[in-house]
């Protein structure tokens, strides 16, 4: 019998649980110090009978085959497609920004001389980096590209990171790229949707097996890792090993819930505010699953810079010095600890998407089960 710990009930430590647990040599506690699992995908229905998303839509999109049958396992998915609009000069505007956006922005000529230029220089349905399209030598397409970057990119990425686009990791504006087509989606991925009952309740079934145990309010670090066989943990590795060698940067985010006496809010689930207000975006949740209610439930969201004990870190912030700390983490983690391995979003230090931790989970558990 091998004794189990996972550290983290979210996707990456179900999913872990989930495969070990099939084979009944196991016995697996899985803890976590909030008071539910799925982690930051936690749903919920609220007074209104909207399922709200606790830690801000979540939008499940992949290319990966593998996770997307693996999670159907566990819930069907409806067919949603998530569409934003961000708000420039009192406009809403296609995001990722396309063809129609900037016809919405731009004068006729001169949007159509545009799109005649970007059609002769790349094939139709190319996803451009703005910090790729701001290289361009055209005079008419650097002024689009400036135009998006200004209007787009500049004050979103300086609220949401505390930097500008060209001081952050290029992957993570290139996450929304100028889109060479009128393809209005926000994800390209051939699989998308939302569990029709939410993802605590498929979290819930991905856990409910024989030889797994779920503890909530426990921090793993009142836990002695090495009274187990194999310890998974998704938290943050600085934090576990007491920030002896400095803190890992992450960025947080503040969600301000309000309820309206409307039947909706807003035009669209997400609406980016790049260069109005405080707060980067807004979700109205009920779009998610079509939930049907007189009143509505909306979130502002507020990034701002993590600090240890104050507040959540939510998005890893990932640059040179930063990922050599957390190698550094990573081997004085095993020296001291062989029994545990690192991952999740936080565990591995990387900014994925939920099909990402998934799939990096299954490939972990996967790899242990046939070594
Ligand atoms: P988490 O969900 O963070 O789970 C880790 C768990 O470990 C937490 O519950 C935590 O309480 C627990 N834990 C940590 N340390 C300890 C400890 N010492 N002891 C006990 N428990 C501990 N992805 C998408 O695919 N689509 C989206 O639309 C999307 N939107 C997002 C929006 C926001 C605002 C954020 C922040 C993320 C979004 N994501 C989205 C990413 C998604 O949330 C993550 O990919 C996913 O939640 C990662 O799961 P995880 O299990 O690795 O981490
Ligand atoms: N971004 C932006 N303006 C927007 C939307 C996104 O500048 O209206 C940039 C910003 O830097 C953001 C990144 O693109 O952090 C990735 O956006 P995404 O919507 O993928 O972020 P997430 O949903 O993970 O918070």
């Amino acid at each position: 019998m091998s004794r189990i710990l996972v550290v983290g009930a979210g996707l990456s430590g179900s999913t872990v649980a989930n495969v070990l647990s099939r084979d009944p040599g196991n016995s697996i506690l899985v803890v976590d110090r909030r008071d539910h699992i799925a982690g930051n995908c936690f749903d919920y229905r609220d007074g209104n009978g909207i399922m709200v998303h606790r830690y801000g839509s979540h939008i499940l999109h992949t290319s990966d085959g593998d996770v997307w049958n693996y999670l159907r396992q566990f819930t069907a998915f409806n067919d949603y497609e998530h569409r934003v609009v961000a708000v420039i000069g009192g406009k809403e505007v296609p995001l990722p920004f396309n063809y129609d956006s900037m016809h919405m922005v731009f004068e006729r000529e001169l949007a159509d001389r545009m799109e005649r230029k970007l059609g002769e220089r790349f094939p139709e349905g190319t996803k451009i980096p703005i910090l790729e399209l701001l290289r361009t030598d055209d005079p008419d397409l650097r002024l689009l590209a400036e135009f998006i970057h200004e209007n787009v990119f500049l004050h979103y990425t300086r609220k949401q990171w505390g930097r500008d686009p060209s001081e952050i990791d290029g992957a993570v504006t290139a996450r929304v790229p100028v889109m060479l087509s009128r393809d209005d989606r926000y994800f390209q991925d051939p699989f998308q949707g939302i569990p029709l009952q939410g993802y605590t309740e498929m979290v819930r079934r991905m856990l409910d097996r024989p030889n797994v145990e779920v503890r909530l309010g426990i921090d793993a670090r009142d836990l002695e890792l090495d009274g187990y066989d194999e310890v998974y943990y998704t938290g943050a590795v600085d934090e576990l090993m007491d920030f002896e060698l400095g803190v890992l940067p992450y960025r947080s985010v503040r969600f301000e819930f309000e309820t309206h006496d409307l039947e909706h809010y807003q035009s669209h689930a997400a609406v980016n505010h790049p260069n109005d207000h405080d707060y980067t975006r807004v979700h109205e949740y009920k779009y998610y699953l079509d939930d049907r209610s007189e009143r509505t439930t909306i979130a502002m969201e507020y990034s701002e810079d993590f600090i240890p004990g104050e507040n959540e870190p939510y998005y890893p912030v990932v640059d040179e010095g930063s990922r050599r700390l957390y190698d550094d983490y990573v081997e004085l983690l095993h020296r001291r600890h062989p029994n545990v391995r690192l991952l999740g979003r936080l565990g591995d230090f990387r900014y994925y998407d939920m099909d990402k931790a998934v799939g990096r989970a299954l490939s972990l558990a996967r790899s242990r089960d046939s070594s």
